[in-house]
């Protein structure tokens, strides 16, 4: 099963307008030198007031592709009301997004989400028509104690409940060790490899085996150009979610071009 590489960079709360566009034309540039079927997928998610000045580029009238799509960095599951504060799918979705990044640690850990709201999260952007990149990971505690498998499998299983088979396989899935996220630590390629068949196969109980083969599933923590190509090497990792490395058009840039020499 060929599935097809995702390079995904989290802006966290980071570049003023000025800046993102400055950084979106660093990315675009570079782009501009491939085809869409060359690439890997390509997913930038900025901050909500740089949503408008980013855009996804589709080329060839879409008959091949998008060459560059963009992410939510986090989302409400209900269509509009009294949540201030927080922004809908549909909002996500006009303003050009394909993605949406959710359950992210950092969200998790400074804002109390929780595994049932994560799923609610990921059942409002599939109506909406868009793509959740699900976060799952454990923290240095957790893999010290032996428990990463237990921990991670049961935020996946909470994440994908109640998706149909079809949803679960067009999903994205980062596995992001919490103790790897900006500490310039990676976790050992073979390691994350074996996380994430893990993840695979318990993916594979909850939605069938045909799921488990079209799901993406990626690394996250520390990725910087010079790990990506052992981690993409692996069987199972399917692509990255990059913080630090992506806000810098030279690095991003450098992890993509390194992903289309091992596997697209
Ligand atoms: C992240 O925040 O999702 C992340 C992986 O960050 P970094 O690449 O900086 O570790």
């Amino acid at each position: 099963m060929s599935r097809k590489p995702i390079i995904a960079g989290n802006w966290k709360m980071n570049l003023c307008r000025s800046e993102a566009k400055a950084l979106f034309e660093g990315i675009s540039s570079f782009l501009s030198n491939y085809t869409a079927p060359q690439l890997p997928t390509v997913v930038i998610a900025p901050v909500f007031t740089s949503l408008c000045q980013v855009h996804s580029i589709d080329c060839s009238c879409g008959c091949e592709g998008k060459k560059l799509s963009v992410a939510g960095q986090n989302c409400h599951w209900e269509k509009s009301g009294a949540f201030t504060g927080e922004i809908s799918c549909e909002m996500l979705k006009d303003a050009g997004c394909d993605y949406v990044i959710i359950g992210h640690s950092e969200r998790r850990q400074y804002f109390s989400e929780t595994d049932e709201m994560i799923n609610k999260k990921a059942k409002a952007i599939l109506a909406n028509g868009m793509i959740p990149i699900i976060c799952c990971g454990e923290s240095l505690e957790q893999r010290e104690a032996g428990s990463t498998d237990a921990w991670v499998s049961s935020q996946i299983r909470a994440a994908l409940d109640g998706l149909s088979s079809e949803e679960v396989a067009k999903s994205v899935i980062a596995y992001e060790p919490i103790w790897a996220i900006g500490t310039g630590k990676s976790c050992d390629a073979d390691e994350a490899n074996r996380v994430c068949k893990m993840i695979r196969n318990v993916v594979s109980e909850c939605a069938g085996s045909s799921a488990s083969d079209s799901i993406r599933i990626l690394y996250g923590g520390s990725v910087k150009p010079s790990t990506i190509e052992e981690q993409m090497s692996k069987s199972d990792i399917d692509g990255a979610l990059i913080g630090g490395a992506s806000l810098k058009a030279d690095s991003f840039n450098e992890i993509i071009e390194k992903t289309m020499k091992v596997c697209v």
